[in-house]
């Protein structure tokens, strides 16, 4: 007989491309799912290699063994999920759904299994005889707290029902994502008549004839991806389009189809509520908090109401000068939701003769990337190589090697800027291997920044608006985090922080976008080559804090409805919009739209790991404004200081915990009083 030859799949080989990248030319989607199986397989071997041993428990043999294992699936798997951020089409969704269920069964094999939780517990008993490192001692605690908050402890019927109840939550939350993107792909604003473009500016007309032009359709088609629609709410003199647009944004995943995300919101938290109280929590809150820098709910409802305090009185003066300006400028009506972005860009033009598109031509994309390059080598000392034998998971993404400041070799760093259909809005920051150095290896992290920048027409290059400056500060810091991680085990490394500290090291970096020493470096006008004129800087400045009472107002609201949703007690029947607004009505400046819903559409808290962390964002930047005051202190390029946010803060990680390491840079806690002066807040 013949012998069947058996077809390599490039997901389970040693990739030999250059630092061991994914090969992602040679990898088909149906290499996925039995890779998968493979790698599962594999790990399953290791862990059991653990579990049956007959030696006695050691720190090496059973703490180390488990942070070691599942390798090659953490591998194929990372690879998997990043696509389907990144550039996923309806086989993709198929396959992360088909693996999810599996995944979580392996992570519940583990978590759940008496005999190596026996042997953990074992070398936990132990701890203060093992003479161990604080990084090592850091792993047996989070590995053996691990455990238990994964229901180690719990009794046999309780620990099937906690195994059901984490894989159900996986798949809702991949459901609740995949809707949204759905209801996000499924509205178009096909525009024929060009009065209807009044007050659209050129490029924004452009990148809309663009989009009509490759549906094949004449045209302007906006959209409700990021620049198209909040291009379309600022300029628009159309106020009926701006409603339509401002209803079909805010309704994703509330409408009466098969995207409908409100059972998946009561399922959800529910499950949540159930499984923090076969834990011993009060709510799913509690039960998140307790491995958070903030600690408990307690902490962050005091935190969210004394910064709803001190802008709120801003934010309701904001609110009546947009109203008045809107007034005088012809609106007879009551102003509404979607007149804020219009009227307030009006407003903020006649304030400070400021219009976003002043800047946009010193924002020249390749100029900015260079800048943002160029911070990191002031302050880390790091270089940047393009690489283009380095595979790409799409043609827009482009491959950078980085070294350190020694030459030595550091990173993989993946750019990719542009929106297209398969790829996820908003921006972020993903690791597809993360640094460790575990049993004497060297492992090179491999980092991908993904944005949905403006990008480039037939006539323009990509030119930037401020915000999308800052968002790729912001993301590369979170890079930064990645790259300079430098710790043994793969657990602690980058940005594997508690969640309320992670965006300490992504939202210090965008205090640089107001800096003109740096801006000086790589800010020139696309067509004339002049450098970035002083008083647009400054205007830049007063923009930044213009309606910054609104703005905390609404990162509050945001806060609030996450920590409601999570804080419940009993379960949940009720209507979606009801709660909402129970939780946020002190924030609302608007009346509530019918038909429109913000939970239905929070993928942070549904379909992201933000559920009972979302003032984390407010949290960091009281971190971050206090931590910049340092570089504002010694110096914006101070090589001392940079060293020492280096050494204290991105090379650590998860190894120690965040208030120790942040007092460790600062010399003292952080302070409320940095934010509050940087935005203008203070009285
Ligand atoms: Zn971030």
């Amino acid at each position: 007989m013949q012998k069947e030859v058996q077809e390599i799949n490039p997901l389970l080989e040693e990739w030999k491309t250059p630092h061991q990248t994914p090969p992602f030319r040679e990898i088909k989607h149906e290499h996925f799912v039995p890779a998968i199986d493979a790698a599962l397989n594999e790990a399953k071997e290791q862990v059991d290699v653990i579990i049956n041993s007959t030696d006695k428990p050691s720190f090496q043999n059973t703490i180390v063994a488990l942070e070691d294992s599942g390798e090659k699936l953490e591998r194929v798997t990372n690879v998997l999920f990043n696509l389907n951020s990144a550039e996923t089409d309806d086989t993709i969704q198929a396959i992360a759904r088909e693996v999810s269920p599996k995944l979580s069964e392996f992570s519940n094999y583990i978590s759940l299994n008496d005999q190596l939780f026996a042997r953990v517990k074992e070398v936990y008993g132990q701890k203060e005889d093992l003479n161990l490192t604080p990084q090592d001692l850091q792993l047996l605690e989070k590995k053996y707290l691990g455990f238990v908050r994964s229901g180690a402890n719990l009794e046999p019927e309780a620990k099937k029902r906690y195994a059901e109840i984490t894989t159900e939550l996986s798949q809702l939350s991949l459901k609740f994502g995949e809707n949204i993107l759905a209801e996000t792909n499924a509205y178009q604003l096909l525009i024929t008549d060009e009065k209807d473009l009044a007050g659209i500016p050129e490029a924004e007309r452009e990148a809309a004839a663009q989009v009509a032009k490759s549906k094949g359709k004449t045209g302007w088609l906006f959209t409700l991806q990021g620049p198209s629609f909040t291009g379309f709410m600022k300029y628009a003199d159309n106020r009926k389009l701006r409603e339509e647009m401002y209803r079909a944004y805010t309704s994703r995943g509330f409408q009466k189809n098969d995207k409908n995300n409100e059972e998946i919101i009561r399922k959800t938290v529910n499950l949540k509520l159930e499984k923090a109280k076969l834990l011993g929590f009060k709510n799913h809150a509690e039960y998140v908090l307790a491995e958070r820098m903030a600690e408990n709910p307690q902490r962050v409802n005091d935190f969210l109401s004394q910064l709803y305090t001190a802008s709120r009185p801003a934010a309701e003066k904001e609110f009546a000068e947009v109203q008045n300006f809107a007034e005088i400028n012809g609106l007879k009506d009551p102003l509404k939701q979607w007149d804020w972005s219009f009227y307030s860009e009006k407003l903020k033009n006649a304030n400070y003769g400021f219009d976003e598109q002043q800047v946009k031509p010193y924002f020249q994309l390749e100029k900015v990337r260079e800048g943002v390059f160029g911070l990191a080598t002031r302050l880390y000392g790091l270089t940047f190589r393009e690489n283009k034998s380095i595979p790409v998971y799409h043609p827009d993404a482009t491959a950078y090697e980085v070294y350190d400041q020694n030459s030595t070799f550091l990173s993989v760093l993946y750019l990719d800027f542009f929106p297209r259909e398969g790829k996820n809005g908003g921006a972020w920051m993903n690791d597809l291997r993360s640094e460790s150095k575990i049993n004497g290896k060297d492992i090179r992290p491999i980092i991908t920044v993904v944005c949905n920048f403006t990008k480039p027409t037939e006539t323009k290059p990509s030119l930037l608006t401020f915000n999308e400056v800052t968002t790729f500060l912001h993301e590369f810091g979170h890079a930064l985090h990645g790259m300079l991680a430098n710790t043994v085990y793969p657990s602690q490394s980058g940005t594997n922080v508690y969640r309320d500290f992670v965006e300490l090291p992504s939202q210090v970096m965008e205090n640089w976008a107001t800096q003109k020493e740096w801006l000086d470096l790589f800010a020139f006008h696309y067509q004339t080559g002049e450098k970035i004129p002083a008083e647009l800087v400054q205007k830049l400045i007063d923009a930044e804090n213009f309606q910054a009472g609104y703005a905390s107002q609404r990162q509050l609201s945001f806060g609030m409805n996450d920590m409601a949703w999570h804080s419940i007690t009993e379960p949940m029947d009720g209507d979606i919009v009801e709660f909402e607004q129970k939780a946020i009505a002190p924030t609302e400046l608007f009346k509530p739209v019918t038909g429109s819903c913000l939970s239905s559409a929070f993928t942070h808290i549904f379909a992201g790991g933000y559920a009972a962390g979302y003032y984390g964002y407010k949290w960091a930047e009281v971190l971050d404004a206090d931590a910049f005051s340092q570089f504002r202190k010694n110096g914006i390029f101070d090589k001392a200081t940079a060293d020492s946010f280096r050494k204290n803060i991105l090379e650590k990680g998860g190894t120690e915990h965040p208030m120790k390491l942040f007092v460790a840079f600062r010399g003292q806690e952080p302070s409320i009083e940095p934010l509050l002066e940087r935005s203008g807040l203070k009285n």
